[in-house]
């Protein structure tokens, strides 16, 4: 394989590249799994030096990474790999010392831009005016747009300096190791796979609940929504690799093609199958806690929750709703799929006086990482009429079963597959354009029905009608 000699970081000062990227680079440094002679080149539009830089880079990397993962003695050789050059991405200069600083155009060369997307296209003319974007890689951090049009704007420039193949856009939900582990437990084990379809399972729900308000994002969330910041990318992927068919091969070409398939066949939502909320005062963490327009100070009507109910128009999943639901200020931090099974078709223990309760596989993605498996079993004892069930948990705690495995970051995973130049846990855009498709549509309905704002406490499970969604379908959301 070709080791890239080197990665640009764009945005290099900021906070995403503070809490992530540069603790990730760091993280694997230790490992040993960076190309040894890789030199990582941070750029902004700050006026830094290439030590000041460096300090920045280890405070970041001591105040964000597990006290057990800063092995003192491996910071200098990192250091060592870090240079800065200050750009101001909207004017043309500064590209041709990007270029010396990596040695020109062509060779190994991993390109990462952490800024805000309207700096993307600028970004890109200078990096090709420059001869970098020849040969190299570039990762793009999210929102990619704010909806259809706007994103094919962003691709288009995209790639008229990088093809598909060197486009890598970033989910970091795909870096999650629970969620390449949805891969492993449909497609390496017997079990699942048979009954993985309108037959044996009855409904799938999907969580993203936060229990934080705006945390000082206030314009950028705003001017996105729930529905934007985490249906459109994260849930969507969370639902495409639920969903899809198995692929013939791990490669991208093949994975990337089947979650496509299903977001093509994503039916379009109605009115009554869409909620939005916003989060009027309650409590958090047992504080009381302000609501949104208190947060943002203003007027608003962008939603903080949003809650569909989701169907995919193909075979396996004819007649099999979805549920997807994400809020701010909810009463638990908490990302997870569940499965629910169906009934068995008939219980010889009704005779006894037992009720059966369906199977359910629920993976957690955090905080916790675990996939538990509720099944049946007899309690204890010797009845003579009666027998009493029980739903009891078989459980695969990943945190406890892989304890002397280090948690990583989502974007170690990332960042290492971005410099090895593997794009299968990168977004393609036929895959970002039908996320914008559905949820271009959603908006769109949302708009002509007139649909209202739903207000909920903060620190709930998210407005009543979020709960009536399921619940006139006899379906309770896994609380
Ligand atoms: P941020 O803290 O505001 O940092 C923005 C970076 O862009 C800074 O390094 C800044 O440099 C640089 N920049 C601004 N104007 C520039 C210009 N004209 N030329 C060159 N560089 C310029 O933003 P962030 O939170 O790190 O987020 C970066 C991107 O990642 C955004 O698109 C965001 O939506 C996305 N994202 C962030 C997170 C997160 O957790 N933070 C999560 C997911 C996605 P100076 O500071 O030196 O001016």
């Amino acid at each position: 394989m070709n080791r890239p000699a080197s990665l640009i970081l764009f945005g290099a000062t900021g906070d995403l590249s503070r809490r992530m990227l540069l603790p990730s680079l760091y993280a694997l440094h230790v490992d040993r799994l960076l190309p040894g002679g890789l030199n990582i080149v941070g750029t902004a539009r700050s006026r830094l030096s290439d030590d000041e830089f460096r300090a920045t880079a280890r405070a970041a990397i001591e105040a964000h990474l597990p006290k057990d993962r800063v092995v003192t003695d491996r910071i200098e050789g990192f250091l060592a790999r870090l240079r800065y050059l200050p750009v101001d991405v909207t004017t043309p200069d500064g590209f041709d010392d990007l270029a010396k600083a990596v040695g020109g155009s062509g060779g190994d060369l991993s390109i990462f831009l952490s800024t805000a997307p309207q700096f993307f296209e600028p970004t890109i003319a200078g990096l090709k005016a420059a001869g970098i974007a020849d040969g190299a890689r570039i990762g793009l951090e999210k929102p990619l747009g704010l909806d259809l049009e706007t994103s094919r704007q962003i691709n288009d420039a995209v790639a008229n300096a990088f093809p598909e193949e060197r486009t890598f856009r970033i989910d970091h939900y795909l870096g999650k190791e629970t969620v390449q582990n949805l891969m492993v437990l449909r497609f390496a084990n017997m079990m699942f796979e048979p009954l993985w379809n309108a037959g044996g399972i009855d409904h799938v729900q999907i969580t993203v609940a936060e229990t934080v308000g705006l945390e000082g994002r206030g314009g950028f969330y705003d001017d996105t929504g729930a529905l934007r910041d985490m249906v459109q990318n994260h849930m969507l992927q969370l639902l495409a690799l639920t969903a899809m068919e198995p692929p013939a091969d791990l490669d991208s070409t093949s994975v990337r093609d089947e979650k496509v398939k299903v977001l093509r066949a994503l039916r379009p939502v109605s009115d009554e199958e869409m909620v939005f909320g916003q989060y009027g005062p309650g409590s958090s963490a047992g504080e009381a806690a302000p609501g949104y327009l208190e947060d943002l100070g203003g007027t608003s009507d962008t939603e903080t929750f949003v809650a569909l109910k989701a169907h995919i128009d193909n075979w396996r999943w004819q007649g099999v709703p979805f549920y997807l639901r994400t809020g701010k200020r909810l009463a638990e931090r908490r990302s997870e799929i569940v499965i629910q099974f169906k009934c068995v078709p008939h219980s010889i223990f009704a005779s006894r006086g037992a009720k059966l309760t369906a199977n359910r596989l629920v993976i957690r993605l955090q905080p916790e990482e675990y996939v538990r498996l509720l099944v049946m079993a007899k309690e204890p004892g010797l009845d003579r009429g009666e027998v009493t069930l029980r739903q009891v948990p078989l459980d695969l705690s990943l945190s406890e079963t892989f304890k002397a495995r280090p948690r990583r970051i989502a974007y170690e995973r990332l960042l290492l597959d971005l410099i090895d130049g593997d794009p299968t846990l990168f977004v393609r855009r036929d895959e970002v354009e039908a996320q914008w498709r559905w949820v271009d549509a959603i908006r769109e309905t949302r708009r002509k029905s007139g649909l209202d704002l739903k207000s909920y406490s903060a620190g709930g499970w998210g407005p009543a009608a979020g709960i009536a969604l399921t619940e006139r379908d006899g379906v309770s959301w896994n609380d």
